[in-house]
């Protein structure tokens, strides 16, 4: 961009605002338009498909422009916000009647993706997250907020690996980094990415900063001496949001520091593969979020998706949920569905109000849920056995001074904006009514005028009257205007009338003009002193709002486990998971033809890990996901698509599902498969559930048998995970023949003439075949291609028959392999022991070191 020399006072003006937002578009507000110049203006005219224009000339150049008015900027804001842009809206603050050279101009405010709060620029039924992420050790502290509701978190993960999977459980609009880190960003997210200098993740900073922010004296009360990384993420946060807003966060309350295993750990490809709220084809149909969202409330739909997305590990809190949902199903959800609706979105407008940004609208709305509060109360009465409905109720108010002060200060409707006035309610400021009085109780006066007027003339059509552009004004017609009194001054001559003004009706409108002015000062400054006013109650409010949310995703899960008929799961300190008549919700609520529920159980005192085979299309897939969804649900606090359910602790979920290749990342199917399985053989326990679904496919049949039999032993020797691991491999059935925690299972179908009809029903041990040709006939393989694939199976398996019978030894030699797998074990016991400097080990280290090897020696 050009230097400031040469240029006309107003471009020099925006070159010193520009230099201070470099890389953001700059909205420089011209009249009626934010204007855009120089690359700002190309960029623009690009993402928003407007006219690239030239203004004049500066310094002998044309100046690139592109423009948007201001009344419909919103909508352009939300264009580049959704592109990932931050845009800097700079207004003219000076008075241009009274300014020598350029208005005096400020930016106010700069929209960014993860800091909005405009109802018109925010999704209502999902979160807008801004989220600081910073890297130390081999770990990862993350800070997120949303502005939009004032709920600020932040917490340390114990591995840097773990950074994907808690963004893709926040899905954050907006990502700060370090610049010295940005690296590490790369591919994990789609959100848009802030580079920030490393100072502003000092932790000590951090803290001195987030005190002030608090009152408080330290952070030791937030549990910030423990965390100092997640404290530096979080001052980066509070910093970032105090720049781009240019006002004080008063809702900004509170910082919760959460510990890292609050949460049943789902990583990204598993959030993906079990659909929970974008399906595989990245669409926001067939989920389990949207067969589960009958919200009422919009901060119940968002609060829903992140329960969904958040299963908590803490049995006893989960059960608090549930025992709501309990209570509620008794007593039926309806009664508190229609005043959770009327509650309205207060947790945004509480937002706007704090960031003294809410539209007269947003007032009316929030009286009128609040009004809604006493009805709800009312209803939680027959509920307050329960300790989580009664907690709920405690924070519901309902706050009579708030409500009654809205009442006396808002007009019953009030106009859409301040400035239009018609705000302030009559009969709440005296001299606002006065003011009001004088602008308005002209008609009157205007009569009597007229009537003297006519009477002193002698013109008996004559006519006073008002208009916008010209005010008040004494009209004759052309025929009569040559008898007008000398001191009828000539305002406006028009086709068939003359228009005047004496020395009374200009003094008349002077006063009605200047108290027009004054009543709407009045009542902008009214405005403000209301919203300050409600700023004391922010902390109460904010917290109602919350419990209203809470209510709302219970009452949700009691309308859902009637409709969809639940059961109420039974969560236990053993591990293990034992389903009776399991169902997978989403397929069925597509499945006209009725779902077949299955069973399953999985328990270390039986067997840990089931090999499903079946058909393809036989249901296994269907039948492994139905698994992971009751346990998140569960988890959730929701009640389960089963006739029982009983889950002991879970710690994390992982699917290695599908093939996908990953085409853009420039990895092949096998390469993305390897890497989930790798993934999963790294990080699972035994308290985690692992569904493997079709391992070693993109592979020849050699290697990929010999991958899935290698991946299914460890999981079962090794991990001990609780696991479902469907393949088509049939040789991988006889595991269950050599392990006692290993059994299979298989989909049933039966072949009807020539066709397979899929029965659904899982049933104990392995399939008797797999229907191939079958279901290729079904999928519409011409009939004379499907005679010569019968043909050449039958071929090869005669041939199969035949080589096995002359050489036993091209059977796959299990006791070998399972003999190998322990002596690899033994190896691998070896290399820990040669590797390690005894003279170097702390006691702690051999402690260790001897759990360890006994472990690996158990496995054996
Ligand atoms: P597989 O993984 O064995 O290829 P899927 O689990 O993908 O098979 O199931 C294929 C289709 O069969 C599903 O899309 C669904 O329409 C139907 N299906 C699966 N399980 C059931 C069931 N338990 N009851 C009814 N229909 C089912």
């Amino acid at each position: 961009m050009s230097t400031a020399v040469g240029h006309t006072p107003m471009m020099q003006q925006y070159f010193s605002i520009k230099a201070e937002h470099p890389k953001t578009l700059l909205f420089y507000r011209m009249g009626d338009f934010y204007e855009l110049f120089y690359e700002d203006a190309e960029r623009a005219a690009k993402l928003l498909d407007i006219t690239l224009t030239q203004r004049g000339k500066s310094a002998g150049e044309p100046i690139p422009m592109a423009g948007v008015p201001v009344h419909s900027a919103d909508q352009y804001l939300a264009k580049l916000v959704k592109q990932g842009e931050s845009v800097a809206v700079c207004e003219q603050i000076g008075d241009p009647a009274v300014s020598k050279g350029p208005v005096e101009r400020k930016v106010v405010r700069i929209v960014t993706p993860g800091t909005l709060t405009d109802e018109g620029l925010l999704d209502a039924r999902q979160d807008n997250l801004l989220v600081a992420v910073y890297l130390f050790d081999d770990r990862c502290a993350l800070a997120s907020l949303e502005l939009s509701s004032g709920r600020f978190e932040a917490r340390e993960l114990s591995h840097q690996n773990e950074l994907n999977t808690e963004l893709a459980r926040l899905g954050p609009a907006e990502v700060l980094v370090a610049e010295s880190q940005a690296a590490h960003l790369d591919g994990v997210t789609s959100a848009s990415v802030q580079l920030l200098q490393d100072w502003r993740f000092d932790s000590g900073r951090a803290a001195e900063q987030l005190s002030a922010h608090f009152g408080t004296q330290d952070l030791s009360a937030y549990g910030g001496d423990d965390a100092p990384h997640a404290v530096a993420a979080a001052g980066a946060v509070l910093q970032y949001v105090s720049d781009t807003q240019g006002s004080a966060l008063p809702h900004v309350c509170d910082l919760k520091i959460e510990r890292d295993d609050n949460y049943l750990n789902i990583d990204a490809t598993t959030r993906r593969n079990l659909e929970i709220d974008i399906n595989l084809r990245g669409e926001r149909t067939h989920t389990l979020f949207e067969l589960m969202d009958r919200c009422s409330n919009p901060m119940g739909t968002r609060t829903l998706r992140r329960w969904l997305h958040a299963p908590l590990r803490d049995i006893e809190q989960v059960r608090a949920r549930q025992t709501a949902v309990t209570t509620i199903v008794d007593t039926g959800p309806e009664r508190f569905q229609s005043p959770l609706k009327n509650i309205g979105d207060l947790e945004r407008i509480l937002a706007r109000v704090a960031l003294m940004s809410a539209r007269p609208a947003d007032l009316a709305r929030m009286r009128s849920g609040l009004e809604s509060l006493p009805m709800l109360l009312q209803e939680l009465k027959d509920c307050e056995n329960n300790s989580y409905l009664k907690s709920v109720s405690e924070r519901l108010g309902p706050f009579p001074n708030v409500v009654e002060l809205l009442q006396s200060a808002l007009a019953e409707e009030p106009a859409a904006n301040i400035r239009d006035g018609g705000v302030i309610r009559t009969g709440y400021d005296a001299e606002l009514d006065e003011f009001r009085e004088l602008s308005q109780g002209h008609d009157e006066f205007l009569l009597s005028l007229e009537q003297r007027e006519r009477t002193r003339t002698g013109i008996n059509n004559l006519k006073v009257s008002y208009n916008r552009v010209h005010g008040f004004y004494i009209e004759v017609s052309k025929v009569q205007s040559a008898s007008v009194p000398r001191d009828y001054v000539r305002r406006q001559t028009l086709k068939n009338a003359e228009r005047y003004i004496t020395t009374e009706l200009k003094s008349f409108e002077e006063k009605v003009l200047s108290a027009k002015d004054r009543a709407l000062a009045r009542e902008k400054y009214l405005y403000q002193e209301l919203l300050s006013a409600l700023h004391p109650e922010l902390p109460s409010l904010q917290n109602c709002a919350r419990g209203v949310a809470q209510l709302d995703v219970v009452t949700n899960f009691a309308e859902r486990a009637l409709s969809l008929q639940f059961s109420a799961p039974d969560l236990t300190q053993r591990s293990g998971i034992n389903i009776t008549a399991g169902r997978h919700p989403v397929v069925e609520s597509l499945q006209k033809s009725g779902f077949v529920a299955n069973d399953l159980s999985l328990a270390p005192e039986r067997s840990t890990m089931l090999i499903v085979t079946g058909p393809n299309m036989g249901g296994k897939s269907t039948y492994m996901r139905q698994t992971a969804l009751i346990v998140l649900l569960a988890f959730s606090g929701s009640w389960v698509p089963a006739q029982s359910a009983t889950i002991g602790p879970i710690d994390r979920v992982f699917t290695r599902i599908g093939a996908a290749d990953d085409l853009a990342g420039g990895r092949s199917t096998f390469m993305v498969e390897m890497n989930e399985m790798a993934y999963i053989l790294r990080h699972a326990s035994s308290q985690s559930l692992v569904l493997v679904d079709e391992i070693g496919r993109g592979t020849s049949t050699f290697d990929g048998l010999a991958l899935a039999w290698a991946c299914a032993l460890d999981l079962a020797q090794r991990v001990k995970a609780l696991t479902l691991f469907s393949t088509h491999y049939f040789e991988i059935t006889v595991l269950a023949e050599r392990l006692p925690q290993v059994s299979n299972v298989h989909l049933d179908a039966v072949e009807h003439g020539n066709d397979v009809v899929f029965l659904y029903q899982v049933k104990p041990g392995p399939a008797s075949q797999s229907y191939g040709v079958q279901v290729a006939r079904l999928a519409g393989i011409p009939p004379n291609v499907i005679n010569t694939a019968r043909k050449k199976l039958n071929e090869l398996e005669a041939n199969y028959r035949q080589a096995q019978n002359n050489d036993p030894q091209q059977q796959l030699d299990l006791d070998t392999e399972t003999q190998r797998y322990s002596a690899d074990t033994q190896d691998l016991t070896k290399q820990l022991l040669l590797e390690l400097d005894p003279d170097e080990l702390t006691p702690k280290a051999a402690l260790d070191l001897v759990f360890k090897l006994r472990a690996a020696l158990e496995n054996t």
